[in-house]
């Protein structure tokens, strides 16, 4: 299988190495939208090209990855590739994916090609898990925890601070609200009773801390519904332990059976990523083997996870992973 990665950031470079490590796979091409000559792959001899090389590559590529951010690139981008290629994306902006959907299954039928949408862990592995938990146990209730990890937009809005040279922001379950759900108690948990949130600081010299701190605390929408706490740290401290981008988090269902639903079942689903791109990226791999194989048998139009037959994910055949896996 060919494959083209269009934008290189965290999420490009994940699925540069993911594909490394599928012996099925090839990388053609890399595209950006910046000067190719200032991005530097890890691969040798695979070119990185403008993006308005890709159209005419039509032929070399069988699926193209799209890595570009949810809140602008891909609503543009992936309809607008899903005209020439297969395409895979990760779009996670939940409230928005109807619409995404939309879009791009009207580019993807007209062309004959098949585009997945937001592929990855959550959307993506977490909203698999819910689906088959709830097909399994329809009398339940619905867990998803976060955590503990980083997350992008958090860190972003405490660095647009006044006062602030860098800041990451990690998301953490509540150990107590997760031991409830754990044991069956099916609690009622507001936003505050879920997670914390814990934020790490550079400060430019001088700047007022408790004027910086009292900011990231009341920031609506942000951090104001959660219980924040902020440490401020140096430069070589932030360089030296908070330089990854590790996630995670549970999804957890726990439901009931019986005449009188007197047996409880918890089903959970758990991720510890050291690296939140590269763990997403080799989702999206798998994905863009099904997307390839589902094109092959004359499939078309836009699919999220719930519309691939599991089996199409992996590079064994059916024969071997009946004796294997199943
Ligand atoms: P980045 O910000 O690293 O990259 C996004 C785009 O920005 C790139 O495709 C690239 O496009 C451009 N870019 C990257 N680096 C630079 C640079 N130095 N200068 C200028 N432009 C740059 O985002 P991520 O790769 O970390 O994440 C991409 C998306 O993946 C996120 O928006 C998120 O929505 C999604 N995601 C989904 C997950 C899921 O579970 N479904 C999990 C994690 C992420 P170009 O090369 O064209 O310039």
């Amino acid at each position: 299988m060919r494959i083209g990665i269009l934008g290189y950031g965290n999420l490009g470079r994940g699925v540069e190495c993911a594909v490394k490590q599928n012996p099925d796979m090839e990388l053609v091409a890399v595209f950006t939208r910046r000067n190719p000559e200032t991005v530097q792959i890890l691969t040798p001899g695979v070119p990185v090209l403008s993006i308005n090389e890709a159209e005419k590559m039509q032929d070399q590529i069988d699926v193209l990855i799209l890595c570009g951010g949810s809140a602008t690139d891909l609503p543009v981008q992936t309809p607008a590739f899903a005209k020439y290629f297969n395409v895979v994306d990760s779009f996670d902006t939940h409230a928005k994916i109807p619409e995404h959907f939309a879009a791009v299954d009207t580019a993807a039928k007209a062309a004959g090609k098949i585009g997945i949408i937001s592929v990855g862990w959550d959307p993506g592995m977490f909203s698999l898990n819910r689906m088959y938990a709830n097909a399994i146990l329809p009398d339940g209730c619905d867990y998803t925890f976060w955590g503990k990890g980083v997350s992008q937009g958090h860190s972003d809005a405490v660095r647009r601070i006044a006062g602030v040279k860098d800041a990451r922001q990690y998301t953490i379950p509540v150990p107590e609200a997760l031991e409830a759900v754990r044991n069956g108690q099916n609690p009622v948990l507001s936003t505050r009773q879920k997670h914390t949130r814990e934020c790490f600081v550079v400060a430019e010299e001088g700047a007022d801390l408790a004027r910086i701190e009292n900011e990231i605390k009341t920031m609506p929408n942000y951090f104001s519904d959660y219980d924040t706490t902020v440490h401020f740290i140096s430069e070589e401290e932030m360089k030296q332990n908070h330089s990854g981008i590790p996630h995670g988090g549970m999804v957890i269902r726990s439901g009931k059976t019986g005449t009188q639903g007197e047996n409880q079942h918890i089903i959970e689903y758990s991720l510890k990523l050291d690296s939140n791109p590269e763990f997403t990226a080799s989702v999206i791999v798998a994905y863009a083997r099904a997307a390839f194989r589902m094109n092959q048998e004359g499939q078309t139009g836009c699919k999220t996870v719930f519309d691939v037959p599991p089996a199409y994910l992996s590079a064994a055949s059916g024969e071997e992973l009946r004796k294997n896996l199943l």
